[in-house]
């Protein structure tokens, strides 16, 4: 709408809905001018405010008078001590209409014991960077979407709006990734299109340890949804 973030009088903005990188934090926090915190919560449980960043932006403190957190190993359920990573599960201890008694979130995780200096006594959790769910095995190596972000946000004269493209031809995954690079790189001419287009396959095999295809798309022209992004198309099961 050609508004410049960076004009208006916001201060901070609090995001969430979906794990979001620390590179997109600095993008977000750099384009708008903000200081841009982390929120988690689940429609279940209460929507956004099961715990959210302080000031220190070092993790999320759960609002543990209201929500009781713990850490299993998603495979066999076993809860796990303070500090290791695993799925993050919740019981409600105020909620009285619709309780909710360990309930697991899918969310990977930990949660971090250390005093924090906003002087809150409360636990945080670590951010959430991936889902138990959302992992892909292409090949054999297992993938997050939140990995193809950050190595997108590395790469100049790109934007963070991506999709993420699953197919198998006779037998063998193939992934493509089509990234919208800025109107700049895109109006410039085919020789830096292809340069862009080597930096980010290079940065995606240094995160994900793939070779995997590039495909620069216009400006805009990947679809902006709502609520939560939809990123990975995955058509492995139509083979043609
Ligand atoms: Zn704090």
């Amino acid at each position: 709408m050609g508004v410049d973030l960076r004009e208006l009088p916001l201060r901070a903005g609090v995001f969430g809905a979906e794990p979001w990188s620390d590179a997109m934090r600095r993008h977000i926090e750099e384009v708008a001018g903000i200081k841009a915190y982390d929120i988690y919560g689940l429609t279940e449980i209460i929507g956004p405010g099961v715990g959210c960043e302080c000031c220190n932006q070092n993790g999320l403190h759960v609002f543990e008078d209201h929500f009781y957190p713990e850490i299993i190993n998603p495979e066999t359920g076993e809860p796990l001590p303070d500090g290791s990573e695993g799925e993050l599960v919740i019981t409600t201890l105020t909620k009285e209409a619709m309780p909710i008694v360990r309930y697991r979130t899918r969310d990977i995780t930990s949660i971090q014991t250390e005093a924090c200096p906003c002087g809150r006594t409360v636990r945080r959790i670590r951010r959430i960077g991936r889902r138990s769910d959302d992992m892909l095995i292409v090949r054999g190596v297992n993938m997050f979407p939140s990995q193809i972000e950050s190595a997108l946000l590395a790469v100049e004269g790109t934007v963070p709006h991506y999709r993420i493209i699953l197919t198998r031809e006779k037998g063998l995954d193939q992934v493509e990734v089509q990234v919208e690079v800025t109107p700049e790189v895109f109006s410039d001419r085919v020789r830096s299109l292809e340069e862009v287009q080597g930096k980010i396959a290079h940065a995606i095999e240094r995160t994900v340890g793939l070779r995997i295809k590039v495909r620069l798309v216009e400006p805009h022209s990947i679809e902006r949804s709502e609520g939560k992004a939809k990123r990975v198309i995955d058509k492995r099961n139509q083979e043609s």
